[in-house]
């Protein structure tokens, strides 16, 4: 595989864009914003930077991994030539098999079509190309330039071919790939999740209060933060919409999403991205602040 495709720019578009160039492969960054393509290449060149200044790349090298990316608003233009396409548009499923649908016109009949989607299925994407076998999940974790997995996920007719080489490309980036199969919330939102859930009941039900939960499970488990402080960092809407996956891909009401969550997301509470979540966030901040609701009277 040589040209790589990455649709949409934004928080993993960039990240992911950023992995392979630096590691030589020509991208098109796609996205239908030409101001989120501008602010992607910004960020790129910034996280480039910090890697220059720790001495772990020259600048000649920051320069050709620039020179790697050329930025398309046209998903046909951008994709005509790629040999690996990897979508990470907005988390939506009727926008993502639409992108599939175009794929499957405009991408070559060899590419693989991988999703970088948390939570959709793969199977279902797969369904509506004229390819299932060439479609995968490639679930890279955020930030992508420090992160060292990806999620592989088979979709039911993805063949153990597209497999390898994505399993191969993934490794050629540095990364650790890690192969599941195609169930709601595949293995690291499967885990995660009912953890973040779990947490947010013991809160709902008194057990006890945010900076507890959060010390108790970073200290006491070893976690680089709390599982509430990171539900904020995640966005609280994102948690709620992936408890949903589950429990309705598995209708088990052990995934029923607390009460809780689900009315922090309805007053628009939704954690890092609106400022309020557990913890009051303010742009710049490193300070954690449990938010005024939650705080000891
Ligand atoms: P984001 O909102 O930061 O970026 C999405 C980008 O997609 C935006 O720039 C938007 O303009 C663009 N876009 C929308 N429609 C498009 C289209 N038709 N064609 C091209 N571009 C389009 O979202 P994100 O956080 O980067 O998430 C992207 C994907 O990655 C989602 O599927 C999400 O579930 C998944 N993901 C996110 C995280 C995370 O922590 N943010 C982690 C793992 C996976």
């Amino acid at each position: 595989m040589k040209k790589i495709a990455v649709i949409g720019s934004g928080t993993m578009g960039n990240g992911i864009a950023h992995a392979f160039a630096q590691n030589g492969f020509p991208v098109s960054l796609i996205d239908i914003s030409e101001e989120a393509l501008q602010k992607a290449l910004g960020t790129i060149a910034k996280n480039l930077d910090r890697i220059v200044a720790k001495g772990n790349l020259t600048e000649e090298q920051k320069a050709h991994t620039l020179r790697n990316i050329t930025t398309y608003t046209s998903l046909q233009e951008g994709v005509q030539e790629a040999d690996l396409v990897v979508e990470a548009a907005t988390e939506n499923v009727d926008l993502k098999l639409k992108i599939f649908r175009d794929l499957s016109t405009f991408a070559k009949p060899e590419a693989i079509l991988a999703s970088n989607t948390s939570s959709i299925s793969i199977t279902k994407i797969a369904s509506v190309t004229e390819r299932p076998a060439n479609v995968i999940g490639m679930h890279f974790m955020n930030p992508v330039p420090v992160m060292k997995l990806v999620e592989v996920i088979r979709g039911y007719s993805t063949s153990d071919e597209v497999t390898r080489q994505v399993v191969e490309i993934t490794e050629l980036l540095g990364k650790i790939p890690a192969e599941a199969n195609d169930y709601p919330g595949f293995v690291a939102n499967r885990i995660l999740m009912p953890m973040i859930n779990e947490a947010i009941y013991s809160l709902f039900e008194g057990v006890a209060g945010v900076e507890e939960i959060d010390t108790i499970m970073k200290l006491g488990m070893a976690h680089p933060m709390g599982p509430l402080q990171l539900a904020d960092f995640i966005g609280l809407d994102v948690c709620l919409s992936i408890l949903n996956v589950l429990h309705e891909g598995f209708g088990n009401p052990k995934y029923a999403p607390c009460p809780l969550l689900v009315n922090m997301v309805q007053a628009g509470h939704k954690g890092v991205k609106s400022g309020q979540g557990f913890y009051t966030w303010t742009h710049g901040s490193k300070e954690l602040i449990v938010a005024d609701r939650f705080k000891k009277k």
